[in-house]
């Protein structure tokens, strides 16, 4: 549609603009830290412009930490893409997933028999569906229940022409779903924009859903958020399904389309 046509350009522009800002920004920053750490080094002996120092630092590791999320969403950060098994990669976050909704909020996980690999920044997939449970979490301050499940999936040719951005093939389908207050329309509308939040001063940098969505673009993937006001929020990720060599251990068919890659 019109409309999706017009806000995937709005992010595209967005994308460059902090992108190239993103980039000189760490560039400085690189020269502050790097002057700050000789500083720490040689004032041992005075606390008071020591702590001084400490405390640039700590802003800097701050200010570090936004441009990495910037860089992210306008797909500039480096990644390391390796072969995974979706199961394991959601399997070995429950932990740290349960522990950050806290107990009020129940953690199942659901997982594909026989899910295709996919390639994929492990460590950066896990930030992912940190920031997402971060999301739910806040979500639901009365507790509720936060469900993943990995499934195999196909995008069809006509399922991929009402969307703006998904090309038809063999996806990995990771989805979120959160018994929270939702959003309404507009709120779902500008989820994803860089700096958007309707949390707090403080709690919220308005980061989190664009750095998710930098990282699935440049990852090859699709993201989709569904939610409605009272009715909770879904987030899918799409991953394209990994068709490099298949050890002999692996039980998965071979693919039936040429390997790319
Ligand atoms: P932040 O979490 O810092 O606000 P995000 O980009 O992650 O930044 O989210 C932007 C906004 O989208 C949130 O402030 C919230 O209004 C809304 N949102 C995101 N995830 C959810 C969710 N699971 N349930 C309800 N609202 C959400």
């Amino acid at each position: 549609t019109e409309a999706a046509l017009r806000q995937a350009q709005k992010m595209e522009t967005l994308g460059q603009l902090t992108g190239g800002v993103a980039h000189d920004f760490n560039n400085l920053l690189q020269v502050v830290t790097g002057n700050l750490e000789l500083l720490q080094r040689r004032l041992d002996g005075n606390d008071k412009l020591r702590r001084a120092v400490d405390n640039a630092m700590a802003g800097a590791e701050r200010a570090a930490m936004l441009t990495q999320r910037l860089l992210a969403f306008s797909r500039r950060q480096p990644l390391a893409p390796e072969r995974a098994d979706p199961n394991h990669l959601v399997g070995q976050t429950t932990e740290l997933l349960s522990r950050t909704l806290g107990a009020t909020i129940e953690l199942e996980t659901i997982q594909a028999a026989g899910a295709w690999p996919i390639e994929i920044d492990v460590y950066q997939m896990e930030n992912v569906l940190l920031n997402l449970a971060v999301n739910a979490r806040d979500a639901m301050p009365d507790g509720g229940k936060l469900t993943i499940e990995v499934a195999n999936t196909h995008i069809d040719a006509l399922y991929a022409a009402q969307e703006e951005d998904i090309s038809p093939g063999q996806y990995v389908l990771i989805c979120l779903s959160d018994t929270g207050h939702g959003m309404d329309a507009d709120t779902l509308r500008r989820a994803i924009e860089p700096f958007f939040t309707t949390k707090e001063v403080g709690r919220g940098t308005g980061l989190g859903l664009s750095m998710v969505y930098g990282f699935i673009k440049q990852s090859g993937g699709h993201l989709r958020v569904y939610s409605e006001p009272g009715q909770g929020t879904t987030v899918k990720l799409y991953l394209p399904r990994s068709y490099g060599e298949i050890a002999a251990n692996d039980q998965l068919a071979a693919p039936s389309q040429t390997p790319k890659g």
